[in-house]
């Protein structure tokens, strides 16, 4: 499997705006922000997509799910709610090939699908 990007924000080989690393998992603002707070949460450890998730990955998996919590209350969107969201290969529009969770919040985001 081919590493990303996303791998060399990890190691912050290029910049990024990270707001949250442990041994586990990264956190760190898009690019391109589709709502006032959108974040991303990655595992450190290269998972292409949702489709190659093994048991061995449970940990990390649901530190993603700790840390969005955190997150959520640190940027103010806690209390009136998210969304969180993994696109998974070319019909859930993936683009990234290492496993992330988008953290969007700080406006009503409408239903879940457009279309
Ligand atoms: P997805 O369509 O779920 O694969 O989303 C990939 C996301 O990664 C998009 O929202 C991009 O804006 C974001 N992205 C791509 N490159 C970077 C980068 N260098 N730093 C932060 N976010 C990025």
């Amino acid at each position: 499997m081919e590493e990303t990007i996303f791998s060399k924000i990890i190691r912050k080989e290029i910049p990024a705006d990270i707001v949250y690393q442990d041994d586990l998992v990264t956190a760190f603002r898009d690019i391109n922000p589709q709502a006032p707070t959108h974040i991303l949460i990655i595992p450190n450890k290269l998972i292409p997509t949702a489709a190659d998730v093994e048991v061995e990955d449970e940990a990390a998996l649901g530190r993603m799910f700790t840390v969005a919590r955190k997150i959520a209350e640190k940027e103010g969107v806690a209390e009136d709610g998210y969304r969180l969201l993994v696109n998974c290969k070319e019909h859930g529009h993936q683009e990234v090939m290492h496993l992330h969770m988008h953290l969007f919040g700080g406006k009503p985001l409408g239903r879940m699908l457009s279309a």
